[in-house]
């Protein structure tokens, strides 16, 4: 997608703030790649009006392309939408027996998911759980789940034949309070469409299980069914989370952005394969990437940053316009020096710095001196690193044994300073400042 978007924005020449021709060029791409995700249409549509709102007129960072910037409000527009307000809470799993009630279509993996919150729930909760199966529809449904159980060391409920869906919550609320169990996991049954006695049987179950938590399932690989799977199962039953599950197959996600903005309910964990332990928390940045595109979220965390890095520049270069260059500036360039390669290979990089670099070089700017500057630097306070100029004698005393080292070391380190500072100011009435600077982040 970043490429994609990338290419648009090359063809576009760089203007003071995206206007709503660019943005629309970019979110057509945009809207593609959702579609190519399985995010269903009406949300497709709808993220991209909404990106579009905050996209348009924003003011574009000088050095950083519109087509990077708007990457970086999708992907941010992306988290917060999978992400809800704040962190993912865990179920709500206290008051021993919490009913937790789990529901979807049929093959959506229901039964496997609740062998695997079961485990979960023993193994790093410290909880007795207690699994009952509701699937009367299927045959072997039931003696699944039991076969489950049995393998992960969890109880379930005897089976009766012959009991109603209704009688098995009844039996398993009394078995799950009389137990001593602090969850009960009932596991109920699909069905390949959505339909009336479908919806029927779980409200039944629900108004006499009481559940403290109602997790919806369903399979990541469903594209723009997953919406309507979702609004239906709200509306009836009601849920109170998600769980997603194939996301260890090459579907791309899309059915979590759906759910997300259907539903506004959590997305509580993911399904990543059949086996007993292939369960995890969700993260919306990882599903937000995976959406994006597995490839392109590298470049996109490379491009945030280095928005961020041309902010700083930008901030850097309009202090050192004025004349301002103080100590902590010395010493972010000095780190950001190391960070590129040290002294030598960052004078090499900048136009015109061949004569200055051996100047520095005679001054004694190399690596090993620009560590134990640094060091020096540390041991100021914030107001002498603001003001160089208060450093008197007393206090030059402190600061070099505060970084184990001679005045004279410091002496040197205030002269360089001054160089650098003038340094500076003859750069910035050149074009060159903002060069050198673009060069050095
Ligand atoms: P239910 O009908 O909703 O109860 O679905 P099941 O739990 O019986 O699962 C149907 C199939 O999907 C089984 O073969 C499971 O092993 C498989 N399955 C469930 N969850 C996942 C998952 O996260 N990844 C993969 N690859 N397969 C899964
Ligand atoms: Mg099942």
């Amino acid at each position: 997608l970043s490429e994609r978007l990338g290419g648009v924005f090359d063809r576009l020449t760089k203007k003071g703030a995206l206007s709503e021709a660019d943005v629309a060029t970019a979110l057509r791409e945009v809207r593609t790649a959702l579609l190519e995700a399985d995010v269903s249409l009406p949300v497709a549509r709808d993220f991209v009006a909404r990106v579009q709102e905050k996209a348009t007129g924003q003011a574009v960072t000088k050095s950083v392309t519109p087509g990077q910037q708007v990457i970086k409000i999708v992907h941010d527009e992306l988290i917060a939408v999978l992400a809800g307000e704040g962190p993912v809470e865990a179920l709500k799993i206290d008051n021993p027996p919490a009913t937790v009630l789990m529901v979807g279509l049929q093959g959506s993996g229901k039964t496997t998911t609740t062998a695997k919150l079961a485990k979960r729930f023993t193994e790093k909760n410290n909880k007795r759980v207690l699994l009952a199966s509701l699937d009367t529809n299927r045959p072997a449904a039931m003696e699944q789940l039991a076969i489950l159980g049995a393998q992960i060391g969890v109880d379930s409920l005897p089976i009766v034949k012959g009991e109603s869906a209704v009688q098995i919550a009844k039996r398993a609320k009394t078995q799950a309070a009389m137990g001593g169990y602090d969850v009960l996991f009932l596991d109920t049954a699909g069905r390949l469409h959505i339909d009336e006695v479908l919806m029927d049987e779980i409200q039944a179950v629900r108004d006499i299980a009481a559940p403290r938590e109602t997790l919806l399932v369903v399979d990541g690989l469903t594209g723009q069914d997953a919406v309507k799977v979702a609004s239906e199962f709200d509306g009836k039953v009601g849920i109170s989370g998600v769980v997603l599950t194939r996301m260890d197959g090459d579907g791309r996600g899309g059915a979590a952005l759906s759910m997300r903005a259907v539903t506004g309910k959590p997305i509580r964990f993911v399904g990543l394969g059949e086996k007993m332990d292939a369960l995890e928390v969700f993260e919306p940045e990882r599903v937000a990437g995976r959406i994006l595109g597995m490839g392109d979220i590298v470049a996109l965390v490379e491009k945030a940053q280095e928005t961020f890095e041309a902010e700083q520049a930008e901030r850097m270069m309009k202090r050192f316009q004025k004349g301002l260059f103080n100590m902590n500036d010395l010493k972010m360039q000095m780190e950001q020096m190391l960070k590129m390669g040290g002294m030598q290979a960052m004078m090499g990089m900048m136009p015109g710095m061949g004569k200055m670099s051996a100047k520095a070089d005679e001054a004694g700017l190399n690596d090993r001196m620009i560590k134990r500057q640094i060091a020096l630097i540390n041991s100021m306070t914030k107001k002498e690193r603001a003001n160089p100029d208060l450093l008197a004698a007393s206090r030059k005393k402190r600061i070099a044994a505060g970084a184990g080292l001679d005045v004279a070391d410091l002496n040197k380190l205030l002269k360089q300073h001054r160089q650098m500072a003038d340094m500076m100011k003859q750069m910035g009435k050149g074009g060159m400042l903002k060069q050198a600077i673009k060069a050095m982040m």
